[in-house]
């Protein structure tokens, strides 16, 4: 078994990340297994080094340690490009040129496409481009690429994967429409670069939020598209504040910094979340 923890160094680390986390490192290692950590950093305008500092020690507080050095997707992005090139080649992304307000002009459109478990669904306005326009246009506007999702479907047929004490779960990526896998200002998209990332890692276990689930559609299908393999998943509960919302990076009051400055004791508390105990005024929910 190989688990894994992937924060984004977008911010401090709050209880919800340690309850995630000492999921994910418990499962390994009750099983004998590996314990991996990747930084999430694929967002330069977002990520700070400082972060990825501060949540490795966070970590090491909860009495966490990890398997060979932390994979950082920032090193990765050769490997992602790759992966795109491929996808490519068989025809199925294509570059968007839409720039945020195209999309909102077509979505408001009388008949606009339905909401996808992210929000609006992309109307699909640059799939039809043809190769002329395209050539000529990726010269020097600025683009994204997207996955021809129901090009990618013919191709790849029902899709299923294996969901902790549920059996099995059937992905939808239809329901997301046209992903991006590139954007304008980072070489990958979360999706394309945790579903490599993941393979590459040799992850048997994916355990992360039930806030990911629906995104799980769109892996399992860059799975089947890319050859890789598809790892067991769990999703688990999301940990809340008082108000019955998910905890945010901007809850301080629930960051790891300040429970620790507080005096908590980190290797108690990861003991208690293993267990389920949330401290006073926090839960477990399903979303
Ligand atoms: N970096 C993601 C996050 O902080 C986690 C991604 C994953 O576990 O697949 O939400």
């Amino acid at each position: 078994m190989l688990t894994r923890f992937a924060p984004s160094p977008t911010g401090e680390l709050h209880l919800g990340h340690a309850y995630s986390a000492v999921l994910a490192y418990n499962a390994a290692r009750d099983a004998g297994g590996k314990f991996r950590i990747r930084i999430d950093d694929i967002d330069g305008s977002r990520s700070r080094e400082e972060y990825v500092g501060a949540s490795l020690a966070d970590l090491a507080w909860l009495g966490i340690d990890w398997d060979g050095d932390p994979v950082r997707q920032s090193a990765r992005l050769d490997d992602y490009a790759a992966a795109l090139g491929k996808l490519r080649a068989r025809g199925l992304v294509y570059p968007c040129f839409c720039t945020r307000a195209d999309i909102a002009a077509s979505l408001s459109a009388p008949h606009g496409p339905p909401n996808g478990p992210a929000g609006a669904i992309y109307p699909g306005t640059c799939r039809g481009l043809s190769e002329t326009e395209r050539t000529r246009r990726l010269v020097d506007e600025p683009h994204c690429w997207r996955l021809d999702t129901a090009r990618a479907l013919a191709e790849s047929g029902g899709l299923q994967w294996e969901e902790a004490g549920q059996g099995l779960r059937s992905a939808d990526p239809a329901a997301h429409g046209d992903i991006v896998l590139a954007r304008k200002d980072a070489p990958a998209s979360y999706h394309l670069a945790s579903t490599l990332d993941d393979a590459m890692m040799g992850v048997t276990h994916v355990i992360r939020g039930a806030d990911l689930i629906a995104s799980t559609d769109v892996h399992r299908l860059l799975q089947s598209l890319l050859d890789l393999p598809t790892p067991l998943y769990r999703h688990h509960a999301l940990v809340c504040g008082a108000d019955g919302k998910r905890l945010a990076k901007r809850d301080a009051a629930a960051s790891l910094a300040s429970l620790r400055a507080a005096g908590i004791d980190g290797r108690a508390l990861a003991a208690d979340l293993a267990a389920d105990r949330l401290p006073a005024g926090y839960s477990l929910q399903n979303p």
